[in-house]
């Protein structure tokens, strides 16, 4: 069974699908939320549905790293995008950082910022990662390659749950109704028509949040569903991580909360394949290698959740932000492939630009 650690926001939203209304978000995990926040500061009238509970998906199960950049080294994004788009996505995901926190308003989301640590698996990726200290700095990033690790001081990491409710929590009456399951979209002159169930909305616009689960609504969206796996441990009285750590080439991440909890999850390059589902359950296999990797750390501490998640990954390793070609009035905000709490408070801003 899949228990992840975050607790799920306390607040419920029932609700049902609107017969109308401007802009309609699917989705409420970062990214729907994240909408809902700017179309509300843009005073855009929005009505965001999400078919469990806020913080269901991902967003509630992830690891609360907020890391710049996307998974590969900043070497390697110079060599995939170019050095402009590069720096660009290193420059929206800093900011994504300070912006996000920021829309909390103070409320607690477990925010710190210690840095995060890039550890290499082998001779390869730290050549990779010397490189990458040379050119982040180069181009007026921090960075520190301290003769292990690459340090970037910078970053920080969150309750991930917890910064989906604050947002949450900061919409109009009414306006996120929760148990709506969207089962078709239809654009039909200048509005679209979505299905849920009986129910039918007549809708302005349509905002795709459903990272992951987008080709179950829309198939011909490629965003390949990948199951993610973790577990967290008891407080441990010892401090065995200073700082998030990062790994082969972004698959392993762990790090310890203030409070003592191990979390360390990943471990899918070892069975890449298996882990292309929308299946959401732990599986032994990587369920043990995470056992394995967290006494590795030092912890004895009983091990408390063990849960998987499904993110959502795009061919170009970057999100999918805009209209969705072929289908007039739809808007997709998603495609995060690992990394949406670093990238989708401002993927969200840029779409809510374009409504
Ligand atoms: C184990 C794990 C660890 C991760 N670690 C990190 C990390 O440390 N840092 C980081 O930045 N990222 C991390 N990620 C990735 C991150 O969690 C995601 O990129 C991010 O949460 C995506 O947010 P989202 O709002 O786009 O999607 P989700 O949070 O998945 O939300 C989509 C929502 O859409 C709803 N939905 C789907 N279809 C429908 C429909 N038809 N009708 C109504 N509702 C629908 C779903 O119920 C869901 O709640 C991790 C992911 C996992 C699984």
């Amino acid at each position: 069974m899949s228990t992840p650690f975050w607790a799920p926001p306390p607040e419920r939203y029932p609700g049902s699908l609107p017969a109308r209304c401007d802009v309609l978000v699917i989705g409420g995990g970062i990214a729907g939320t994240s909408l809902l926040w700017h179309l509300a500061h843009r005073r855009i009238d929005a009505v965001l549905v999400e078919r469990q509970h806020v913080a269901w998906g991902a967003s509630g199960r992830n690891a609360g790293f907020l890391l710049a950049g996307v998974a590969s080294s900043y070497a390697e994004a110079v060599r995939l995008y170019g050095r402009e788009k590069a720096r660009e996505v290193w420059e929206i995901t800093n900011e994504n950082h300070d912006r996000m926190v920021e829309a909390a308003r103070g409320q607690d989301v477990g925010h710190r910022r210690r840095g995060s640590a890039v550890l290499p698996s082998d001779q390869e990726e730290r050549a990779l990662l010397v490189e990458s200290e040379q050119l982040l700095r180069e181009d007026g990033f921090i960075a520190h390659w301290d003769g292990r690790r690459l340090v970037n001081p910078r970053d920080g990491e969150i309750d991930p749950a917890a910064m989906v409710a604050a947002l949450a929590r900061q919409a109009r009456a009414g306006v996120i109704r929760e148990g709506v399951s969207v089962t078709a979209l239809r654009p039909r002159a200048n509005e679209v028509v979505v299905t849920a169930g009986d129910a039918e909305c007549e809708a302005g616009v349509v905002i795709l949040a459903t990272n992951g689960y987008t080709s179950q609504l829309v198939p011909e969206v490629k965003i390949q569903p990948t199951r993610a796996q973790m577990l967290a441990t008891a407080p441990s009285s010892r401090r065995h991580v200073d700082m998030p750590v990062y790994s082969h080439h972004g698959y392993r991440y762990w790090r310890q909360l203030p409070t003592g909890e191990v979390l360390i999850g990943g471990w899918r390059d070892t069975t890449l394949e298996t882990e292309k589902t929308f299946d959401d359950e732990p599986t032994p296999e990587i369920q043990s290698l995470l056992e394995r990797a967290v006494r590795g750390l030092g912890t004895e501490a009983e091990i408390t959740h063990r849960w998987a998640g499904t993110m959502g990954f795009t061919e170009s390793g970057l999100p999918m932000a805009g209209p969705l070609e072929g289908m007039k009035n739809v808007y997709i905000c998603a495609g995060f492939t690992g990394h949406g709490m670093g990238f989708a408070f401002m993927t969200a801003m840029q779409v809510a630009e374009m409504i």
